[in-house]
């Protein structure tokens, strides 16, 4: 009898031959500007705590509060014995910070993705996809079981192009993107990409991950940025990047939440919020809507390692690229996994935590650098001087 599990070393010894192999590095302390990894104090630049939240005192004393009043878990479903107040006024803070009428929040954005294209389209429906969207998008466009359609990043034309060509054998139609693309750091093209939806019925659904807390003046993200709040759209988003909690959110029309509410199967069955998550999730909105020199500072240091990081790469090899964002994601595109990798354990020598990004995360190698609010012009600078004399 041969051992039915016995391809999974050989898979694993493909990955590790081809450089792809990934485990994972215990953090250790509070996680924020700077962390702690095997005892030593590095830099964090891997982070999506962008504001610096994840780390505040009054996010751990609102869940703690929530702990000791409400316990640990929820013990069910929403719709059953898991629905608590605390989850309708975080629902309600996150409606009004992005104008819209109603929200649903989730144990995490995966699901809240997953779930909510199950949801919105099935088999006689269309899902026109840009090419890089996050891996959630994805796997919920396939599980939906409509046809799945990708467009070229950020391409405008091509999602026209490919409207034209496949709209009509269609039900619905589903429009998917990221609005900061996770990987790249540059954002989708939201009015072209609107106008589009309202010319051939199509719905939009924005994965606001990164954007939420970082972007536009108040904060509301990309859909704000762009001035495209009260469009009819989908938004969604997580709680665990910006808003430095646990969970996910979708956020729109009544109808479109009274519909979740129903029908979603990532929401229905699967166990509410936790007390703690809740609330820690909407302190952390509030100081969102009250702080926003939280993202000055932010804007201000990507600013700054931009302008540094955009002069090497003028007098730079050809053979590291700068990728062009407009968000707090500074890739740096580079030839290989060694090098990556290589890059990477050298900046962490050098006290610098920066993510080497290899496939099948996305096509191409690169270092990823997040910046934080709370990273200091010391740090920046650091940064900088050390990328400077490692890629040249
Ligand atoms: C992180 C992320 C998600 C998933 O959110 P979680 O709450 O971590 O599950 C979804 N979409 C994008 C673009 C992301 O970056």
């Amino acid at each position: 009898m041969a051992d039915p599990y016995e391809w999974l070393d050989r898979s694993l010894h493909i990955i590790q031959q081809a450089g792809w192999y990934r485990s994972v590095q215990p953090i250790d302390g509070i996680s924020g500007a700077t962390v702690l990894v095997n005892g030593r104090q590095l830099i964090n630049f891997a982070s999506n705590d962008y504001l610096g939240l994840a780390g505040d005192p009054r996010l751990a004393d609102a869940a703690i509060d929530a702990i000791k009043k409400w316990g640990t878990g929820s013990t069910g479903s929403r719709l059953l014995s898991g629905h608590r107040e605390i989850h309708y006024q975080l629902e309600q803070s996150i409606a009004r910070l992005k104008r819209t009428e109603d929200s649903l929040v989730f144990s995490s954005g995966y699901l809240a993705n997953v779930g909510t294209i199950m949801a919105l389209v099935g088999n006689r429906d269309l899902i026109l996809a840009d090419a890089y969207n996050h891996s959630s998008l994805k796997k919920g466009a396939l599980l939906s079981g409509a046809t799945v359609v990708e467009f070229k990043h950020g391409d405008p034309g091509d999602l026209l192009s490919k409207l034209n060509q496949f709209r009509l054998r269609y039900r619905r139609c589903l429009i998917l993107t990221d609005t900061v693309f996770s990987m790249d750091g540059d954002l989708c093209p939201l009015p072209e990409i609107l106008d589009l939806s309202e010319q051939f019925e199509a719905m939009v659904l924005v994965d606001e991950a990164h954007g939420t807390g970082v972007i536009g003046e108040g904060g509301a993200g990309c859909v704000e940025y762009f001035g495209c709040t009260g469009r009819p759209l989908i938004q969604m988003g997580t709680l665990s990047k910006a808003i430095g909690s646990l969970g996910g959110y979708v956020t729109g029309s009544f109808p479109l939440i009274d519909f979740l509410r129903n029908r979603c199967p990532s929401w229905i069955y699967t166990t509410g919020l936790s007390p703690a998550d809740t609330a820690a999730a909407l302190a952390a909105v509030r100081i969102i809507e009250i702080e926003p020199e939280r993202r000055y500072q932010l804007w201000q240091n990507v600013q700054a390692v931009k302008n540094n990081l955009y002069r090497w790469s003028q007098i730079t090899s050809q053979r590291y690229k700068l990728l062009p964002s407009q968000s707090p994601i500074l890739c740096i595109e580079m030839p290989n996994s060694q090098i990556t990798q290589q890059i990477g354990s050298q900046l962490q020598a050098l006290g610098l935590w920066v993510a080497a990004i290899r496939p099948p995360t996305t096509p191409t190698c690169r270092l990823r650098i997040t910046l934080m609010s709370t990273h200091t012009s010391h740090h920046c600078e650091q940064l900088t001087n050390a990328l400077t004399s490692l890629c040249y």
